[in-house]
Parts: structure tokens; sequence; C-alpha cells
């Protein structure tokens, strides 16, 4: 009789180890600056009161802490001008003892119309939204005056410590978005993949996502990617990078994770795959501002 196993082989692509691993890195970088008298300093500008917004804050602080950095959310009301907003970020930006600072968005309806990535200077610009950082990825080279943004960041970094092969590969990345698809783009361009980005108003997306090595979802739609959008390889790997919430805050990622499950190579969970690659890639960049001020 013949007997055919269907062995589950997919690879889980957690975070967790990774960031494990560039904890220790960080905390050790943390105590010679320290040594040196530099204690590298964040500020995080919340406006308002977002329930995700104060978590992924939050978070962001803890793990700060955690490497030996200082962190402060700065929290200002919801109704707050955009003359006041401006003043805070320049006295923030004249600060010697900050090195990064980031703006959690959104922004109230009043700042929308603001461009963000120009009002913290390039040097404190740990989220790398200013365009000279921006340039940086554009142009492939980075030095360490520039900084990446941190979810692209992010899943480089995963990509490569999972030894993922990138160049020559076809990536799909869904969602066009200037913090993530954009420069995600970029930097995967950089690492010799063939990129392409595709956004709500591509044409017949299955068939591009059928001929994808690597399918990176960012579009913040709930269960988007099912098992019509993969070939029959079940040899894909698909990044997820969509955090979605139910009413009763059960997080949700982009991809449709247990329906495609058995039928790709390797899959990142949500939670505990891009968000904490990003949240690493943050500090990584507040430890290089810092270093600056000594050129370690
Ligand atoms: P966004 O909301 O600014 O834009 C969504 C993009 O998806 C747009 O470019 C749009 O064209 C595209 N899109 C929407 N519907 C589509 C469809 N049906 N088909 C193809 N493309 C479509 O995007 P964002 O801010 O990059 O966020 C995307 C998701 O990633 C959200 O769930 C967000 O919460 C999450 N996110 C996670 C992290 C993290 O750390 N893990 C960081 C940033 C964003």
């Amino acid at each position: 009789t013949l007997i055919y196993y269907h062995l589950a082989m997919t690879q889980i692509l957690v975070a967790s180890p990774i960031k494990k691993k560039i904890t220790k890195e960080l905390k050790a970088e943390c105590k010679l600056l320290k040594e040196r008298n530099v204690t590298p300093f964040l500020k995080v500008i919340l406006v308002g009161h977002d329930p995700a917004s104060v978590v992924y804050t939050t978070n962001k602080k803890k793990f700060c802490e955690k490497v030996g950095a200082k962190c402060e959310i700065i929290e200002l009301p919801e109704t707050i001008s955009e003359k006041d907003f401006i003043n805070v970020l320049n006295d923030i930006n004249k600060d010697k003892n900050v090195h990064g600072c980031i703006i959690q968005l959104p922004l109230p309806l009043q700042l929308t119309h603001l461009d963000v990535g120009t009002l913290i200077n390039k040097d404190k610009d740990v989220d790398g939204f200013h365009p000279e950082n921006l340039y940086s990825i554009l142009r492939g080279q980075y030095t360490p005056l520039d900084f990446v943004s941190c979810t692209p960041k992010g899943i480089i970094t995963l990509l490569k410590a999972y030894e993922i092969p990138l160049a020559g590969k076809n990536v799909v990345i869904i969602g066009r978005s200037m913090i993530v698809g954009k420069p995600l783009s970029m930097l995967l361009t950089n690492e010799n993949a063939t990129v392409t980005l595709a956004h709500s108003k591509t044409e017949n997306l299955k068939e591009l996502t059928k001929k994808a090595d690597i399918i990176v979802c960012a579009l913040g739609k709930a269960n988007f990617l099912d098992r019509s959008f993969l070939n029959s390889s079940n040899n894909q790997i698909v990044i997820d990078v969509g955090i979605n919430k139910d009413g009763e805050g059960n997080m949700f990622g982009d991809a449709n994770y247990s329906d495609i499950f058995d039928h790709v190579q390797a899959i990142t969970p949500v939670p505990g795959g891009i968000g904490p690659m990003t949240i690493v890639s943050l500090v990584q960049n507040l430890l290089q501002a810092a270093k600056k001020e000594i050129s370690i």
C-alpha cells in the first residue's frame, strides 16, 4: 500500500530570536556610550489619545529602557494648534541631549496637512522620513549619518537573519505607503530583488502574486491574502506587515494565516513578526544617532 504523508514544512519567521540577539548588541553598545557619558535619548511625540498609538509608544519606550536608553513620551493635547506643535518640535531639534525624535501617527485633522518628514532635523530623524534620509535609500548608499525607515529596515533584517535569498527574486509588495511600501521597494531593489509595487489601482493582482517568490502584504486589510493569490508550488514566502484589530482588540494580519499556512514555504506571524522588528530598528537607529556624538 502506498501511503502519502503530507509533511507540513512551513517555516514561521518569528522575530523573537532575532530580537533577542539584537537586544544583546544594543545593550552592549548602550553601555559603551554611557561609559563615554552619552545616554541615548529618544523623544516620542504623541498627540491625543488614540488607543493604538498609546500602545505603540509605550512599547517603544519599554524597549528603549530595556537596552538602557532614555525615552520620553511627550503627550500633547488633541486640540494643539499648528504653531504650538511646531514650537515643541523646534525646541527638540535644538536640544543637544536628544538624539532622536519621532512623531507618532496619525495626527489630528488640524495637523495632517503638515509634511511630517521635514519637521524633525535629519540628524534626529530616527524614523527615516526626512527627504535626505529617503534619498539615501533611493541612491542605495547608507552612511552612519543616514536613517532607514524602521518597518522596511526591520523587514530586511528579518529576511537576512533567516537567510532568505533576495538577489534576482521576484518580490510583490502590496501597498505603496510612504512608511512601508515605497521605501521597502527601494531597499529590496538595492538588494537586487526585482520588485513590483502593487496598490489599490493595480489590475490583475493575483496574476502578479502568483509569479512572486516573496509577497509582502502592507495594505491594512485583515485576512486579505488568501490561497487564491498563491501558486501551487508551496514555495512562496509571505511577509505580513498588517496590523488590523477587531472590536474586541484581537489582532489580524493582512494575510489569511490559517488559509495559506500549508501552502507557503515561510510566513511571518501577526503578532510576533514585523511589529517587533520595527521597534528593534527604531532603537538601532537611536543608538546610531547617539554614536555620532562620540564617533565610535
Ligand atoms: P496605508 O494605510 O497608508 O496604505 C495602504 C496601501 O494599500 C495603499 O497604498 C493602497 O493603495 C493599498 N491598498 C489598499 N487596498 C488595496 C487592495 N485591495 N489591493 C491592493 N492594494 C491596496 O498603509 P500603511 O500605513 O503602510 O499600513 C499598512 C498596514 O501595515 C496597516 O495594517 C498598518 O497598521 C500596518 N503597519 C504595520 C507596521 C508594523 O510595525 N508592523 C508599521 C506600519 C504599518
